[in-house]
């Protein structure tokens, strides 16, 4: 499921065949689903008998289904070892986006993210990470009944940081990017990172797809709190490893997101400072009003204050929208995934029928 167009190629070779198997093989996994050797009938009997003995090709298990009423789905997956993750698909009119983890947890501690409070067990694998995409893609197809294509955007904005995952969530692009396989433009590609600078070149050296900043501060004494990784990498640092990620072509923009936390972030005077921070940048910029979550000491922004941050940062010329919430009556919003769940007992967990 992980293996990418080279990578196939070179597990093809290990059984005494030629690169362009990778090419007869990953349409039959991405394009249509098909996980059975034999069912792949241009192969030769021989060859899927071979790989039969050989490889397996397995999405993670689905534990759960939650679909919320304006349509998003809430997947959480169970991995081999016992953890679990989530996954959500966010359909809108223009396009079907989804939403996918890179990260068994997460390590950075973020205030006000749900994924902090279950800290970190491990990286997903890149059979992992496409696995959350082959599983989507194909039950969507079935449960909406699409004959083609359902999914139109990717984002690594589910659990964990994908930038510091990147030896995996690399080859899971190029999987997303083949022609082979989904066929995704690098633009409708997006990850997302709380700002771990080294990382940002070499995401841009392996897989150059469309780059979101969590930024959510004005300024380093407050996102120093907020986003502790600031403390090791400041948002000077931050936003010219940004300018370098966009540089050499005029049609980028990084994404910056900034959830709405009452009485934190959102007084106007901060919509002027970061106005003027992000003057150097070509940005634009996604409020996320703040999605609670149980044990948070945050509150979401009113309607009102939201709106006079936003009008700041248009006036002052910069591209700003409110993110719509979306899935938040099954805790699938932004920053409420929390999947992870070593050794819990899958009992607790409802298995819808799908
Ligand atoms: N670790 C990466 C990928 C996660 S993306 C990153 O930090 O960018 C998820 C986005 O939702 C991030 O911008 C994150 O800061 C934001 N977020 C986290 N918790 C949130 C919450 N409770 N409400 C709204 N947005 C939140």
């Amino acid at each position: 499921m992980g293996l990418d167009r080279t990578s196939l190629a070179a597990f093809m070779a290990g059984l005494g065949e030629k690169a362009f198997r990778a090419q007869q093989i990953l349409p039959w996994i991405h394009q249509r689903g098909v996980t059975d050797w034999s069912a792949m009938t241009n192969i030769g009997k021989g060859l899927a008998a071979r790989l039969q003995a050989a490889a397996t090709v397995r999405a993670p298990e689905l534990l759960s289904e939650h679909v919320s009423a304006d349509g998003t789905r809430k997947w959480l997956f169970g991995l081999t070892d016992g953890n679990a993750i989530e996954t959500v698909f966010i359909p809108e009119t223009d396009r079907n986006t989804l939403c996918i983890s890179s990260q068994v947890g997460c390590a950075l501690d973020c205030a006000f993210c749900a994924t902090a409070q279950q800290g970190f067990a491990r990286n997903l694998t890149a059979a992992e990470i496409v696995g959350q995409v082959w599983f989507a893609e194909h039950h969507l197809r079935r449960v909406l009944g699409h004959d083609e294509r359902v999914l139109s955007n990717i984002v690594f904005m589910g659990m964990g940081e994908p930038l510091l995952n990147l030896k995996e969530v690399i080859p899971a692009i190029a999987v997303l990017l083949d022609d082979y396989a989904y066929g995704l433009s690098r633009r409708r590609v997006t990850v997302s990172t709380a700002g771990v600078v080294p990382a940002m070149a070499r995401l841009q050296e392996g897989a150059p797809v469309s780059l979101a900043v969590s930024l959510h501060a004005p300024d380093d004494a407050l996102r120093d709190t907020l986003v502790p990784i600031n403390r090791k990498y400041p948002i000077a640092e931050l936003l010219e490893a940004c300018r370098a990620y966009v540089r050499g072509d005029a049609r980028r923009r990084i994404t910056f997101e900034y959830a709405m936390l009452a009485g934190v972030n959102d007084d106007p005077q901060q919509a002027r400072a970061l106005a003027r921070l992000l003057r150097t940048v070509p940005a634009k910029v996604n409020l996320i009003p703040f999605n609670p979550f149980p044990g948070t000491q945050f509150l979401r922004s009113a309607p009102e204050a939201i709106d006079r941050f936003r009008d700041i940062l248009l006036q002052a010329g910069l591209m700003t929208v409110t993110r719509r919430t979306r899935g938040d009556g099954i805790q699938a919003a932004c920053g409420q995934l929390a999947g992870v769940v070593r050794e819990r007992p899958h009992r607790v967990v409802q298995l819808h029928a799908v």
